[in-house]
Parts: structure tokens; C-alpha cells; sequence
């Protein structure tokens, strides 16, 4: 065993679970909760974990924040706009809390998890009950004792990396799950927060998500979303023979009906997970391989351990191997010291790719990292008017990249009813885009096969087959 992460143990629980029954016993304590959640699919994720740990502390999810006795922030701090926004909304519940003076407000997440943040809510946000970090969160239920108990903020951040395992989970959709494989990032990209505010990867055992799968199934789940910083690095803190590959055969043959996954990086994407993907009958042909520059001095300079070359080099693979596949990306901008060639050259690989989407970013510097301490920082002007071209550019070639689809046959998974109208319902194609077709009510929750019949802003219509 190579493991350096602790798990936490079934005793320690079991006394969670004790503090939440006390919680659920405590006379006067609050009926209703909001959980208000910022950034990825992970936290989206611990999200539906502090909603289970909620309920099973007696509370039910209000409607909105305004009606709700505690509100809790799940917070991102990858970007400095997210870490704004969420300051800016703990301020507004304050003057919600002169309407209902026993407002319980409670933030955790990444944010918290930043250097000198919890000092900072101590003193500056003092309305503020509860704040706990990434690593605390299994200890909710006993935080929120100590806060019902106490005058005080309760205030805990620790950095220990473990892995909680049976937490309650109310999951927000009944037909697609996300299953943590993993926690943590090992690969210290110079732009990004992430290996400081959640730590070093650490996978979960491969039994343990696989039963976590098992009981999905049971419940009637058709598709699973694997989710870590890496999903890539699976494994490799648990012995020589496990891998990413190795977890998505089994879950393959499990039969579950859709695996998808995220994230990746590219230069842990191995030709044995290609063959595994290009073998297998319920991985989607999808992948979503963040590029974030076409340069590589950029490249260099941000840490990524690849270059324009070997990343194209991945694109063809995936491609010769899974014909069609739906492939999207990240990609920032205004990275220090990136000229108008290094711009120039984003713009060709987003050419040569031809990506079905692509979520861009303004570089946004982060305290604590390497790129926030590098010299040419890039004027915030000349970044607005990069990612402008980029944006134009790419909704240019979508428009091309997925015309590919029309006349094809697809499996939607209806996720609920289309924006536009109540007769149709929307949902993910195997290969990651949205298709809307006529539906109804009975047929959210269902996959539903489909012949695609046009285009319309990025989404693709469908007629029922
Ligand atoms: S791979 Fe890089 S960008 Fe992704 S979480 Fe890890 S450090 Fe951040």
C-alpha cells in the first residue's frame, strides 16, 4: 500500500452521526436550510453532502435563502471573481439576519481553505456563525452542535488530508449521480489554487466506489459522472495495479448505462485509457481535456508538463480510436508574459482542434501561487480584448463542429423540460452537447433515442425515433 491519506474512521462516524442527532434533538434549533454553492462539480458535489448531513439533522431546504434559519456558502476560490461574489452575498444575509435575528450563517469550501481567510472572517464578517474548511467537512454535524451551543463563531480549518466515506448524500438529480473517485491535486499548475485548498490527490478504494455504483443502480441511476482534480491519477496512491483504466472496465461491466468523467489532464492521459474508453460500451465518447494555452513557453511557464505538440498528438489518438468523439476544454488568457504570438498560436490549435466547446478564462492571479508572483503581469484591457477574439472564434467554429451531428442518431438523458417549450425536453447526447426533443413529464429521468434534425444557439434539435 502506498497510501499516505487517512480515511476517516467508521468510530469517528459514528460520533457525527451521534452529534447529529443531538442537533435534530435540540429544542429551538433551525427548521429549514439553503445551501448556496460556487464553483466546480466537486463542490456542486460536497454540496448534495452537506443537504444529506442537513436533513438527517431534522432540517428541509427552503425555497430561498431569504426563508431559510441557516444558510450555508459552499465557496470556490479558483477565480478571483467567484471569491468576490461569494463575500458579496455572506454581506447581503446580514441584513437578512435583521428581518430573522436567529439566521444561522455558516461559509465553507475552498475559500475558507485559503491562507489567512478564516482570520479574516473572524474579524472582518463577524455575523458569520459557522466557517469550516475542504477537510472538516465530515465533521459538520459536531460544528454546527458546537454553534448551536455557543456565543461565539465557531471557526475550524484544518489541512489534513482524509477521505470521508458514508456521508449522507441528497443527491439533485435522480438520474445521473457524481461519484468522487478521488480528492485532491498533485500538480501545482502555476495558475491554480486547488493543491493548496484541497490538498494532495488521494483516490478512494476501488471496492468502495464500486458498491458506491452498485446501490446507484439499485436506485434506478443511468448515468455516473466520476469526478476529481485529475481523474487521470487515479490509483496511483493505491498500489501498482490499480489505475483509471482498471476502475472504468469494472465499471463497464457493471452495466450502468452512461460513465462519464472530468477532469483531465493531458499528460497523464495514457493509450491504455484510450483503449479502454475505445473498448468499452458505456463510456461516452466524450472528453474534456483542458488545453489552457497553445504556446509553449505559456505552457512551460504555467507548469503543465506538455507541450502544443504531444496535446495535439492526444486529440488524434482519442479520434483514431473513438471516431466522433465530443471533445471540449479550458483555455485561459492573459496569462503573464503571454505576447500576441503566444495568443496568436491558441487560436490556431482552437482551428486545428475544432472543440464542440470550450469554457475560457481571464487569467486571474491568485495569492499563494507561482504565476501571481511572475513579472509581466497582462493589463486587463489587452486580456478583455483576447478573450473576445477567442470567444468570437469559437462560437464560429462550434456552430461548424457540431453541424456534424445533424441526420446522426443520439441517446439523450432528459434532464428536464426545454426552456422553450413544455412539449420538449432537454438533456446531455452521449457525445456531451445538448439536445432538446419532444418530450414529456414521463420521459425526464429516461433516455431517449433520437435523430438529430438541427441547430439552434450550440443546442441541437431532435426528432424522436
Ligand atoms: S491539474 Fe492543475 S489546474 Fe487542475 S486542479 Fe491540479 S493544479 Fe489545478
Amino acid at each position: 500500500m502506498k497510501r499516505n491519506a487517512i480515511t476517516v474512521s467508521p468510530e469517528e462516524m459514528t460520533r457525527q452521526q451521534a452529534f447529529s442527532e443531538e442537533v435534530r434533538m435540540m429544542p429551538g434549533r433551525p427548521e429549514s436550510y439553503y445551501v448556496v454553492t460556487y464553483g466546480c462539480q466537486m463542490n456542486a458535489h460536497d454540496s448534495e453532502k452537506l443537504a444529506g448531513m442537513l436533513e438527517n439533522m431534522g432540517m428541509k431546504a427552503a425555497e430561498n435563502r431569504e426563508d431559510a434559519d441557516f444558510v450555508i456558502f459552499n465557496t470556490c476560490c479558483v477565480r478571483d471573481n467567484a471569491e468576490r461574489r461569494a463575500l458579496g452575498n455572506i454581506t447581503w444575509l446580514k441584513e437578512v439576519r435583521k428581518k430573522n435575528p436567529g439566521l444561522i450563517i455558516a461559509v465553507c469550501g475552498c475559500m475558507i481553505q485559503e491562507p489567512g481567510m478564516a482570520e479574516k472572517i473572524l474579524k472582518q464578517y463577524r455575523f458569520v456563525n459557522l466557517a469550516f474548511g475542504t477537510s472538516n467537512l465530515y465533521q459538520f454535524p459536531e460544528l454546527l452542535y458546537k454553534t448551536l451551543n455557543s456565543d461565539h463563531a465557531t471557526v475550524v480549518v484544518d489541512n489534513e488530508d482524509v477521505i470521508p466515506e458514508g456521508l449522507p448524500i441528497l443527491r439533485a438529480r435522480k438520474e445521473s449521480a457524481y461519484v468522487t473517485i478521488m480528492y485532491g491535486c498533485n500538480n501545482f499548475c502555476s495558475f491554480c489554487i486547488v493543491p493548496y485548498v484541497r490538498g494532495r490527490e488521494r483516490s478512494r478504494d476501488l471496492s468502495v466506489i464500486l458498491r458506491e455504483t452498485e446501490g446507484l443502480m439499485a436506485d434506478g441511476v443511468q448515468e455516473i459522472m466520476l469526478l476529481g482534480q485529475n481523474v487521470n491519477s487515479y490509483g496511483k496512491d493505491l498500489s501498482d495495479e490499480v489505475s483509471f483504466s482498471l476502475l472504468l472496465k469494472e465499471l463497464d461491466r457493471m452495466g450502468i448505462p452512461r460513465i462519464r468523467f472530468m477532469t483531465s489532464h493531458p499528460k497523464d492521459l495514457s493509450d491504455e485509457l484510450i483503449e479502454t474508453m475505445a473498448g468499452s460500451r458505456h463510456i461516452l465518447p466524450q472528453f474534456h481535456l483542458p488545453v489552457q494555452s497553445g504556446s509553449n513557453p505559456i505552457l512551460e511557464k504555467m507548469n503543465r508538463h506538455y507541450t502544443r505538440e504531444q496535446y495535439l498528438d492526444r486529440v488524434q489518438k482519442l479520434r483514431n480510436a473513438v471516431p466522433g468523439i465530443g471533445l471540449s476544454t479550458d483555455i485561459i488568457v492573459g496569462f503573464p508574459g503571454e505576447t500576441e504570438e503566444d495568443f496568436r498560436q491558441t487560436l490556431d490549435l482552437v482551428r486545428e482542434v475544432g472543440y464542440d466547446s470550450a469554457f475560457t478564462f481571464i487569467y486571474s492571479p491568485r495569492v499563494g501561487t507561482r504565476a501571481a508572483i511572475l513579472p509581466e503581469q497582462i493589463e486587463e484591457a489587452v486580456s478583455t480584448e483576447r478573450i473576445k477574439k477567442l470567444i468570437d472564434l469559437q462560437e464560429k467554429l462550434q456552430q461548424k463542429t457540431l453541424s456534424r451531428f445533424v441526420g446522426t442518431e443520439e441517446e439523450v438523458l432528459a434532464e428536464g423540460f426545454s426552456r422553450r417549450s413544455n412539449k420538449a425536453v432537454s438533456g446531455k447526447g452521449t457525445h456531451g452537447v445538448s439536445v432538446t426533443v419532444p418530450g414529456n413529464t414521463e420521459d425526464i429521468g429516461r433516455i431517449i433515442r433520437c435523430r438529430i434534425t438541427g441547430l439552434k444557439n450550440n443546442t441541437l434539435t431532435a426528432e424522436r425515433i
